[in-house]
């Protein structure tokens, strides 16, 4: 039997983010010359199936519906699962997001399946693939094979590579109609916090601050080091508690698990359960006053001063290099 892969798109304000692209890319591995199926769930959102097909999908199965205008678990569990009754997939991946996690459990225990949770690398392709994931915080990582039953994998964003947008593939987009019932939440609203515009979840460079920064005002060069090199700011908890700033920007064990190319600390001493959110970023840059600082231990560049020296110097820096 060839493999077949389903997996999930996720449009964020009729844009489809970056971990879908990943998402696709991971597919193509497990599907292994098999067939891999984006399914795009939402109302208003089929005109994006032609971006999955760029990306790698091979045919786009799409489920609208205005009870799915906003996610809510009990509609896109509904929409899903008529999809995955239509498909019959042996594999399922979903991006490692909030939507990802509220519903990657739910679909998989009505398909009495096992899930791979939090996927940062697939060794491997089809049924001898691999599946890599950080444990205890980040501290190790295990690797997992399924030996029997589907496969059915979230991954963490940031870290499976998209593979290059190509706008002459095609591939056909069916639509599946889907009754919508028996919806226990109904989202009357959404009110979103002000952010920069960079996820922080799928940004590039994350430039975060601690308590070190002492007021919200101090987060303000950190904000323009951030837009500069077109990243978004992050958080220590330390920082949140001293309502510096938003929870939305923690980083860490209680907060958002970030992975991008670069991530700035500034004025964080690197508590363990800050390093299980961002441990794992490909360079890492912290500034801090104290040298003996724990933050030390798992930077690449470690720069031992003032903040607020330092990143105006920065700031200056890149400026000059036009980044
Ligand atoms: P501090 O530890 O106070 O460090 C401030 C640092 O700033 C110091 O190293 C200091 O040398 C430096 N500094 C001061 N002034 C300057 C300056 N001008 N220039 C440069 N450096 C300067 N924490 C998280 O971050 N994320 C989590 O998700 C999280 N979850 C938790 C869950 C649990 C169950 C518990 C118990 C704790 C959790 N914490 C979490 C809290 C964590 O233990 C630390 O308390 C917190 O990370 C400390 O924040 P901080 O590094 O900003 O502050």
């Amino acid at each position: 039997m060839s493999n077949k892969v389903l997996v999930l798109a996720e449009v964020r304000e009729g844009v489809l983010r970056n971990v879908s692209f990943e998402a696709i890319a991971a597919s193509k591995q497990i599907a292994d010359g098999g067939e891999v199926v984006g399914v795009l769930i939402g109302d208003g959102v089929s005109q994006l199936a032609g971006e999955l097909i760029a990306y790698g999908a091979d045919r786009v199965v799409t489920v609208e519906h205005p009870h799915l205008k906003t996610y809510t678990s009990d509609g896109f569990s509904q929409a899903f699962l008529a999809v995955y009754n239509q498909e019959k997939p042996n594999a399922v991946v979903f991006g490692h997001t909030s939507l990802g996690k509220d519903l990657s459990p739910k679909i998989a225990s009505k398909l009495q399946s096992g899930l791979i949770s939090d996927v940062t690398e697939i060794e491997g392709s089809g049924s001898a693939a691999v599946y890599i994931r950080p444990i205890y915080s980040g501290k190790a990582f295990e690797k997992v094979k399924v030996k029997e039953g589907i496969t059915f994998v979230t991954v963490r964003p940031n870290n499976i590579a998209p593979l290059t947008k190509d706008t002459g593939r095609t591939g056909a987009v069916s639509a599946l109609s889907v009754e919508i019932t028996n919806l226990r939440t109904i989202i009357k609203e959404v009110v979103r916090k002000s952010t920069t515009g960079v996820d922080l979840s799928e940004a590039k460079v994350v430039v975060a601050g601690g308590r070190g920064v002492k007021s919200a005002e101090g987060f303000e060069p950190l904000q323009q080091l951030a837009d500069l090199l077109g990243g978004a700011v992050g958080a220590s908890r330390g920082a949140c508690d001293a309502d510096y700033c938003d929870y939305s920007l923690q980083i860490g064990q209680t907060g958002k698990v970030v992975t991008p190319d670069l991530y700035i600390a500034a004025g964080i001493s690197g508590a363990i359960q800050h390093l299980a959110g961002m441990s794992n970023s490909k360079v890492i840059v912290a500034i801090n006053k104290d040298p003996e600082a724990n933050i030390f231990k798992v930077a690449d560049y470690g720069i031992v001063g003032d903040l607020f020296e330092v990143i105006p110097l920065l700031i200056e820096e890149f400026k000059a290099l036009k980044v």
